[in-house]
């Protein structure tokens, strides 16, 4: 069985079937991690019922959040350069790179034109300084979703059932952490997602 939802699209946003698009979307990537897109899309619309949230909206974001994981840095950084999107990401590879030239392909592949899917998807691995309702389900939801088993995921998701916006920042602070002990580089954007989110939450305490 490969879909677990009835979820029915309206064309609001594309008109493309749900069908159609997991066809597309389970051609760019192995099937693992195909299956996580699923789990994503499964745990978005959880999430859209429960802080009411556009479960169409949050279905598409999650469907297409990955659609560039596994395309070539190569052709990533060529989207990165003429699209005029920040080039200071062409030397942070892929990871940073296939949220927003995934967002350029939902566009251009999908016709998807709403700033808040467009938005979820190009923010979903780093986060944003402001982010909607439907960039907070799918950055949460790609982080807690059943397949991940890092340490700290059930952490993750007990604050997901009682706030978005706690277990957004608990991601973001988790992130910077892990990338620390890692010795992994830090885009700049990274932390400026994390400055925006501690000064508020600080600002929020005082
Ligand atoms: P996935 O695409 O479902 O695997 O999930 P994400 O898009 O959230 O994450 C991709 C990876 O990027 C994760 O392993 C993050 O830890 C990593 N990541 C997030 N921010 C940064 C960063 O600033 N620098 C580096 N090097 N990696 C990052
Ligand atoms: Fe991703
Ligand atoms: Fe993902």
């Amino acid at each position: 069985m490969r879909t677990k939802t009835e979820l029915v699209y309206t064309g609001r946003y594309t008109d493309w079937t749900r069908e159609a698009i997991l066809a597309e979307v389970e051609k760019q990537m192995k099937p693992s991690r195909f299956q996580h897109v699923l789990r994503v899309e499964a745990c978005s619309i959880a999430l859209a019922k429960k802080y009411g949230a556009s479960l169409e909206a949050c279905s598409l974001a999650a469907l297409l959040h990955d659609f560039a994981k596994e395309h070539d840095a190569k052709s990533m950084k060529k989207i990165v350069l003429s699209q005029a999107l920040d080039s200071e990401m062409t030397g942070y590879g892929s990871e940073i790179m296939h949220g927003p030239v995934g967002a350029y392909h939902a566009e251009k592949v999908f016709g998807i034109m709403d700033r808040a899917i467009l938005d979820a998807i190009r923010q979903h691995t780093i986060g944003g300084e402001v982010m909607t309702l439907i960039g907070k389900v799918l950055f949460i939801a790609d982080y807690i979703e059943p397949g991940r088993t890092f340490t700290g995921v059930d952490e993750a998701r007990r604050l997901a059932e009682i706030s978005l916006d706690e277990a957004a920042y608990f991601k973001i602070e988790k992130t910077i952490i892990h990338l620390v002990k890692k010795e992994l580089p830090i885009y700049p954007g990274t932390i400026h997602v994390y400055n925006s989110w501690i000064q508020r939450k600080v600002g929020n305490s005082e």
